[in-house]
């Protein structure tokens, strides 16, 4: 799972439409079901490593 630093984040939105399973919201449109992530992520960015290269993704693995 990745997580995106809420403080670092400028809210442009360019990942949004360009995560192919569509899990990217910008916080205020993060559906109900799923809002317990906002807190999730807050916590977790400023605790994971920092991806610096890009990286084939699971299904290529
Ligand atoms: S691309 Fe996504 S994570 Fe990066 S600054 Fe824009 S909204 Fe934030």
């Amino acid at each position: 799972m990745l997580y995106i630093h809420p403080e670092e984040c400028i809210d442009c939105e360019a990942c949004v439409a360009e995560c192919p399973v569509e899990a990217i919201f910008h916080e205020d449109n993060v559906p109900a079901d799923w809002q317990n992530y906002i807190e999730m992520n807050a916590k977790m960015a400023p605790k994971s490593k920092v991806i610096t290269e890009k990286q084939k993704p699971l299904a290529e693995s």
